[in-house]
């Protein structure tokens, strides 16, 4: 196996930049998925790797050679890609033979090789079924086999798993991660769904724009993340965010004032633009404020619609303003409206009045007009350093 490195890549289709100046390193033996929006470039990135597509700047690196010009056929990498495309008139051995016999490999190699990687991906017994009378995910397993009787450097897979049903695609998911510690394989995977991204990867690269928004462990991305994009884009249901202004003791909105020490806050000054982050979990209702470490003081709000999902309740809540109806908005976009989640023996109904809590130690703060990460959890009042302006909440 051998790592995989890109250097300044950035590609170009006439004015449109489809990769702008992605450089990232794969280490030997890790497993990256490269995830983001339909569009933000990640297949693009992968291509290059592959050799499909030449960058308009930038090297490529494989181990410590540099493959930038080279065919995909001499660089040590084998695809698996979203549609399997197997040879319908040949069998499961005959398909992933395939390349093998046309490299010209003995028959012994070749029948040693093939019976190994449907161990592998267990279609033992399986070789001289036709892909006809195979299931999707048997199909898919194939293809994975048919790249690993290459004995690649660097697996390349682009959306493997888009065209099965959502169940076979868990179980495919960790399938993925078992041939990732058998095979002690480098991976590199592109997909545009952020929880089959959090659930493989050793670290995720965040893409936007042909831009890479940060390249890191999964919970690092949900836990701190850099910008507003990744906070939005990981994490389901996506991260709560309202705009506000900074005071003096907390972070003015519309509708309610979040009661913060805005002196923890580094590189900020009162009057300041920013946006908070909250993730639904970290929403509680202030009848529950002692299982909160540090909360921020109540607020009022209403529930509107309920989702119980059976381990768990989304509910949308209308906060202040909008609690009488004057404020009305797009539910999506709207400041005034928050998704919380409770357990499902919670006691609460729509339209129910109540009163929320959020978790100081979860509460992210983007400046709005960069959407830069400008803090991830801001400690407790009571702790705040001697000299600065006491508050209510300090005595
Ligand atoms: P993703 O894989 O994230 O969905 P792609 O890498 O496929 O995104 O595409 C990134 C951008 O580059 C898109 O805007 C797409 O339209 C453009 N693009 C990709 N391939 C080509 C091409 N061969 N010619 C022109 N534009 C392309």
């Amino acid at each position: 196996m051998a790592r995989v490195r890109l250097e300044n890549i950035t590609k170009r289709y006439g004015e449109e930049t489809a990769v702008d100046d992605i450089s990232l390193e794969v280490e030997d033996g890790e497993f990256v998925t490269f995830v983001g929006p339909s569009g933000c470039g990640k297949s693009t990135t992968m291509e290059t790797v592959a050799g499909l597509t030449q960058p308009t700047e930038g090297r490529v690196y494989i181990g410590d050679d540099d493959v930038t010009g080279l065919a995909p056929k001499d660089r040590g990498v084998a695809m698996v890609f979203q549609n399997i495309a197997l040879f319908p008139h040949m069998d499961v051995y005959e398909n992933i033979s395939f390349g093998l016999r046309l490299r010209k490999y003995d028959d012994e190699e070749v029948r040693r090789r093939v019976e190994q990687a449907a161990d592998i991906v267990q279609l033992e017994g399986m070789l001289d079924r036709m892909p006809a009378e195979m299931s999707g995910g048997q199909q898919q397993r194939v293809g994975i086999a048919r790249a690993i009787v290459r004995n690649p450097d660097v697996f390349l897979m682009d959306e493997p798993l888009a065209n099965l049903d959502a169940k076979l695609r868990v179980h495919m998911r960790t399938e993925l991660q078992r041939l990732h510690r058998e095979l002690d394989a480098t991976v590199v995977y592109v997909t545009h769904d952020q929880a089959e991204a959090m659930t493989m990867s050793n670290r995720i690269a965040v893409l936007n724009n042909g831009k890479l928004q940060q390249i890191a462990p999964p919970l690092v991305c949900y836990n701190e993340p850099t910008n507003l994009f990744v906070a939005g884009f990981i994490g389901s249901p996506s991260m709560n965010f309202v705009e506000g202004t900074l005071i003096e003791d907390g972070l003015e909105t519309n509708n309610f004032t979040v009661d913060l020490d805005s002196t923890r806050v580094p590189g900020v000054t009162v009057g300041d633009d920013v946006t908070m982050g909250v993730r639904p979990e970290d929403v509680h209702l202030s009848r529950f404020e002692e299982t909160v470490g540090s909360s921020t003081a109540p607020i009022r709000a209403q529930t509107d619609v309920l989702e119980p999902m059976g381990d768990e309740v989304f509910i949308y809540i209308l906060l202040s303003e909008s609690v009488d109806g004057s404020m009305k908005q797009d539910p999506a976009t709207s400041p005034n409206q928050l998704l919380m989640s409770v357990t499902p023996d919670t006691a609460i109904e729509a339209n129910e009045e109540i009163e929320i809590i959020l978790d100081r130690s979860k509460i992210h703060l983007f400046e709005t007009a960069t959407g830069d990460a400008l803090v991830h959890g801001i400690t407790d009042l009571s702790e705040r350093e001697p000299g600065t302006t006491p508050t209510e909440a300090d005595s």
